[in-house]
């Protein structure tokens, strides 16, 4: 590795989602002099959404990026060093681990805490930019509230797009399930579930070509049997166009090192973030395809934070 310069931390923390941030507030107060990276997306994937009100302790919406934000000064004010820069390189061979930072600065860790989460699949429509935060969302659990009673569309056709369709039925008065194939891939119990559910039309055989609205999302355009003889173009009159076409944990760079399921998502101890590595934890969205909520990623946040303070007193 050609690095420029070489710094050695008890605790190195990568990522600044709410995984990263409460692990720097714990290992902070636990005098482990932690250093956070911020990574690609400051402030993770909160800050892509609008108003948040399930995490706890906020009794009025709180915006996404607010909410990061305050984790953030927490950290700090606590005495957390918080510093931007991507991880682009990894050696977790033995300890010391190393962690390249931006390709040039070589940290090396006692312990290492990878909370770098995992990033929604978009379609890759420009409109999905377009109507971000004012319509387009990749979290049924974060937005859903806003469509009480409003038409919304749901891309996908696997268990979460499923379960995302089947809460935002109990919310929305109709939900479409947009599915490229002419069948769901989702497990047989989801996929009885939306068929019995009266508020769930499902399209199958579309795909989305834009979305449309003057200020707000208006509908989406749909092409039904794309590229068929019989292709046909139909519009959908909706209010939120929500996408459930999978994520991708950000652990490539750990992948060589670390055991991951067959998605790229980090394997640990059940109920613990220690991976196979001593020393190594990985907590939040990339550990964890099931949950993916803000306060179960804080909450694996500490538990690596605590786990490395053990290993530290351990060793
Ligand atoms: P999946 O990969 O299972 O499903 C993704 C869906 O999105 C598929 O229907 C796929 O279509 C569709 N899709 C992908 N790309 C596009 C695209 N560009 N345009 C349109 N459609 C697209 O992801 P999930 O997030 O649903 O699930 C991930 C894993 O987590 C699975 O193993 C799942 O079983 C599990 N899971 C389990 C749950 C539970 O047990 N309660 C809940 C949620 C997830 P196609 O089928 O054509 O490829």
């Amino acid at each position: 590795m050609n690095t420029r310069t070489n710094e050695r931390v008890r605790c190195l923390i990568i990522g600044s989602g709410p995984a990263g941030y409460t692990a720097a507030i714990y290992a902070t107060r636990a005098n482990l002099s932690p250093v956070l990276y911020e990574g690609m997306q400051p402030g993770g994937q909160l800050t892509s959404t609008t108003h948040v009100e399930n995490f706890p302790g906020h009794p009025d919406p709180i915006m996404g990026v607010q909410l990061m934000d305050n984790l953030k000064q927490q950290a700090s004010r606590l005495g957390a060093d918080l510093r931007s820069g991507i991880a682009t390189g990894a050696d977790l061979s033995q300890s010391p681990y190393r962690v390249i930072i931006n390709e040039e600065i070589c940290m090396e860790a006692d312990t290492l805490i990878i909370a770098t989460g995992a990033s929604a699949k978009y379609l890759g429509l420009p409109d999905e930019q377009k109507y971000a935060g004012s319509g387009v969302s990749a979290c049924a659990t974060c937005d859903g509230f806003f469509y009480r009673k409003k038409v919304v569309a749901v891309v996908g056709g696997g268990d979460t797009a499923c379960e995302e369709a089947i809460y935002l039925a109990s919310l929305a008065s109709k939900v479409y399930m947009i599915v490229r194939k002419n069948k769901l891939r989702a497990s047989m119990v989801m996929q009885d579930r939306v068929f019995h559910n009266p508020r769930i039309e499902i399209l199958f055989e579309h795909n989305t070509v834009g979305l449309f609205g003057e200020q707000a999302l208006e509908g989406a355009r749909l092409l039904k049997r794309q590229g068929m003889p019989d292709e046909e173009e139909v519009s959908i009159a909706i209010d939120g166009f929500f996408l459930a076409i999978g994520h991708t944990p950000n652990s490539g760079i750990f992948r060589e090192w670390l055991a991951t399921d067959e998605a790229g998502y980090i394997l640990t101890d059940p109920n613990s973030p220690r991976t196979g590595l001593p020393g190594v934890f990985a907590a939040g969205d990339v550990a964890d395809s099931r949950y993916r909520q803000a306060i179960t990623a804080a909450a694996s946040g500490c538990k690596a934070a605590m786990e490395a303070d053990r290993y530290l007193l351990s060793v």
